[in-house]
């Protein structure tokens, strides 16, 4: 029923607005998902286009619906970009409807599925939370770059060297977050989070890394999940785990609870954005921000 709501919504959107340019500005739009791919892309774009990121602060992308407002701008846009591997878990079927008649380009189509990490949840899928490799990440904006510089509708030159220059912000950043994550002792290197979006992290940056759920936040965890990771934890004497600012904290906080009866001391080392960035105006906000903010809030608390 519920679907049928959304497909008839997105018909009447799609035929009450013409495939008419665009902005105020005149400036073609471009319309994003998610936070990280819309700072990304800003930066890419520079002043040629209005982009609109349709999943705010705190929003977590794997349960995200689309709403009456996300379709008339999806509508509206003359390119449309997504992560893919199934992030917008819900938002599957408006982008195969949208494929009919909009570019659309899908962040996860930069990488060889060799360089992605399979699910453990899911047979046949691949972890979605690519921005936390940066060098993966740099791949993914350059490839975006270059899809992009295509269009007539962009100015090629401009869009090719700012694609560069924020190419190498991110190597740069890369190497920082790999020196830092080493000044935390080997045996003390493992980030645990409510769910499973640092993969790509623990691999590129090695740390090893535990969610309470799986890289979706729609799977759901057990009380066996919970005193699996307590018993975890107290083992390899742990000292702190991590909320995310997308998911609610009170998982976590029984596996804290589950830890303090079993006579092991440990606290919450802080909050990290994982599957969204933090407040517009802050530097958590962008991309680059937000990976330092992680990465100086897991180095202090585990350090
Ligand atoms: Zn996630």
């Amino acid at each position: 029923m519920k679907k049928l709501f959304i497909l008839t919504l997105l018909l009447t959107v799609l035929f009450s607005c013409q495939n008419s340019p665009t902005t105020d500005s005149g400036k073609p739009k471009i319309v994003c998902t998610t936070g990280m791919l819309a700072d990304a892309v800003v930066n890419i774009v520079g002043e040629e286009a209005e982009v609109v990121g349709l999943m705010g602060p705190g929003v977590d992308p794997h349960l995200y619906k689309a709403t009456q407002g996300d379709l008339k701008e999806l509508s509206s846009a003359d390119v449309i970009i997504y992560n893919g591997l199934h992030l917008e878990g819900k938002m599957g079927e408006i982008f195969e409807k949208l494929a009919e008649r909009k570019k659309i380009l899908v962040a996860a189509d930069a990488l060889p599925t060799s360089k992605l990490i399979k699910s453990a949840d899911f047979q046949g899928a691949y972890d979605p939370h690519l921005w936390f490799d940066v060098a993966l990440w740099s791949k993914v904006v350059e490839h975006l770059g270059i899809e992009l510089s295509q269009l007539e509708i962009l100015d090629k030159g401009s869009i090719l060297q700012n694609t560069a220059s924020y190419s190498a912000q991110l190597q740069e950043l890369d190497q920082w977050v790999s020196m830092e994550i080493a000044k935390i002792d080997s045996s003390k290197r493992v980030l645990i989070t409510a769910h499973d979006a640092f993969g790509y992290f623990g691999r590129a940056y090695n740390i090893e890394v535990k969610g309470l759920q799986g890289i979706s936040t729609m799977s759901e965890y057990g009380l066996k999940d919970v005193s699996d990771l307590v018993n975890f934890i107290v083992d390899r004497k742990i000292q702190a785990v991590f909320v995310e600012s997308s998911v609610s904290d009170r998982s976590l906080k029984a596996v804290v609870e589950g830890c303090i009866k079993n006579g092991h001391e440990i606290s919450i080392g802080g909050t990290l954005y994982s599957d969204a960035m933090g407040q517009e105006e802050s530097e958590e906000g962008k991309y680059l921000g937000m990976v330092r903010y992680n990465v100086n809030t897991i180095v202090e608390a585990l350090r």
